[in-house]
């Protein structure tokens, strides 16, 4: 098959734009970039094909808009990607090879599930320990660093560094180390049996010996009227990747902790004015977060709405984010007053003015894929591990399946913990892996000895 005409529409410091990119390379694609940074004629032909969406990347395949990273990796997971790109027949034979593909499992001594900073730490340890790690990227490779700019309070950078870069640096050494990295999304883990077997939502399947969750935790929404259609157009979870896009608006930042104020400081460099809306009094980000806020407010730079909610984002696609509905109360939460047929205070309702809106709400661990293991898991999904003083800190209850980083950890959720927790799970599964090879030579030596006292 030919290779169909493939267009990238990316801007500077577009981490999802690299990300893209990188995938369209691991297949070995050529593509056309266009970089829309500083070069308005560029980026109104982009918004123009795609049809007013004012984020990049923008991909089209033979003149059809495929749309940004998530819809690309969206057709890499459906098994759809390699047909849209002519290197397969159509996704249904790609689909059937895969599904009668019993013969592809590839056994790993070790897989990683996740590429952000936990599973890269883990990468390198474990592959130092020579225990041949397979990391599995997910649909966000490198994580969540990948979508901040700098990276100040990472120890050994007294300049700071990028997100994108100190992940790009990680990988080298964890591959310098042996580590492979495959592009893909684990669906399900089946603990049964061992090793356990591990399948992708594009069809692969392996069996491993031992397995490292370091999966991390996606963006919240909101559920809001207007979030569905806005998407993209307007309303966005990452500020550093899309900020740029909306320069001299007025923006709304929706969230109270480290990320919301990181978000809204970040954005001053772009919008007219940055209203953050928390819907309590208080803030839960660190002072230092509070000062910086702080100063911008005294700057005119920010303004902050307390106990105020997100009702409703209204524009279109074409247009984008025109204005939105808040909620306000002064003893705070006020949706929940509002939504109350008990309550019988008054919520002020109000529309406000702004061109773009960026939530900062926290996030959700990725472990749906381990549902059904025996994994223990708070009410949210954050996974369960031992912790204590000894090794096997990392231990989850069942035995073989290691947790590290965000997924964990929902207190810290910094890098460098993240990092740290990496390390512990590869050193307690090197110990682990080490210790059933023991285990299994015991069980035959005593075995042995049983049959010999016979
Ligand atoms: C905007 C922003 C700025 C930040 N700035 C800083 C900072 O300055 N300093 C700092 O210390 N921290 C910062 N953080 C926090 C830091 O990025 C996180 O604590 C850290 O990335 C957590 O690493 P992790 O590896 O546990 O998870 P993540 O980075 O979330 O990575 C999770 C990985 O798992 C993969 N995955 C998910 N589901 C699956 C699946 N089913 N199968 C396979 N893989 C899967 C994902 O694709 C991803 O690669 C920031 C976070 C954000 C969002």
């Amino acid at each position: 098959m030919s290779q169909p005409h493939v267009e990238v529409y990316t801007k500077e410091n577009c981490s999802y734009c690299e990300k893209a990119k990188d995938l369209l390379d691991s297949k070995g694609i050529e593509y056309e970039e266009y970089i829309v940074t500083g070069d308005e004629a560029l980026f109104e032909e982009m918004v123009e094909r795609a049809k007013g969406r004012k984020t990049a990347p923008e991909i089209f395949v033979d003149d059809e808009l495929i749309g940004g990273y998530d819809d690309l990796s969206a057709l890499e997971e459906a098994g759809e990607l390699d047909a849209k790109l002519g290197l397969a027949e159509t996704g249904d034979a790609a689909g059937a090879v895969a599904a009668d593909g019993g013969d592809d499992v590839e056994h790993r001594r070790l897989v990683i599930a996740g590429s952000g900073i936990a599973g890269m730490t883990a990468a390198i340890y474990a592959g130092r320990a020579n225990n041949d790690p397979l990391v599995i990227e997910g649909d966000e490779p490198g994580g969540q660093l990948t979508l901040t700019t700098d990276v100040e309070n990472y120890p050994g950078f007294p300049e700071g560094i990028s997100g994108p870069e100190l992940i790009n640096e990680m990988r080298a050494q964890a591959e310098k180390f042996g580590a492979e990295f495959e592009n893909g999304i684990i669906e399900t883990v089946d603990a049964d049996d061992r090793p356990f077997r591990v399948e992708l939502t594009n069809g692969d399947v392996y069996t491993a010996d031992a397995i490292i969750a370091a999966s991390g935790a996606s963006a919240r929404t909101l559920g809001v009227p207007g979030e569905d259609d806005l998407m993209g157009y307007g309303l966005s979870t990452c500020a550093t990747c899309d900020g740029a896009f909306f320069r001299d608006e007025d923006m709304l930042v929706v969230g109270g902790g480290d990320a919301a104020m990181e978000e809204a400081h970040f954005l001053t460099k772009f919008a007219d004015t940055v209203y953050l809306a928390h819907r309590r009094e208080e803030f839960r980000a660190e002072d230092y977060w509070i000062d910086r806020i702080e100063k911008k407010v005294e700057d005119g730079d920010v303004e902050i709405m307390r106990n105020t909610e997100l009702a409703e984002i209204h524009g279109s696609q074409a247009d984008g984010v025109d204005h939105v509905t808040l909620l306000r109360h002064p003893d705070g939460h006020p949706k929940d007053k509002f939504d109350d047929p008990e309550f019988d205070g008054e919520v002020e309702v109000f529309d406000h003015d702004v061109g773009a809106v960026f939530y900062a709400i926290g996030h959700t661990p990725n472990t749906d894929y381990l549902e059904g293991t025996g994994v223990e898991m708070d009410d949210a999904g954050y996974l369960g591990v031992a912790g204590g003083f000894e090794g096997g800190q990392t231990a989850t209850d069942v035995e073989g399946i290691f947790g590290a980083g965000d997924v964990v950890d929902f207190h810290y959720q910094q890098a460098i913990t993240a990092g740290g927790m990496g390390s512990k799970a590869a050193m307690d599964a090197d110990e682990w892996l080490e210790n059933e090879a023991d285990l299994t030579a015991t069980g035959e030596a005593e075995t042995a000895a049983g049959q010999a006292d016979d």
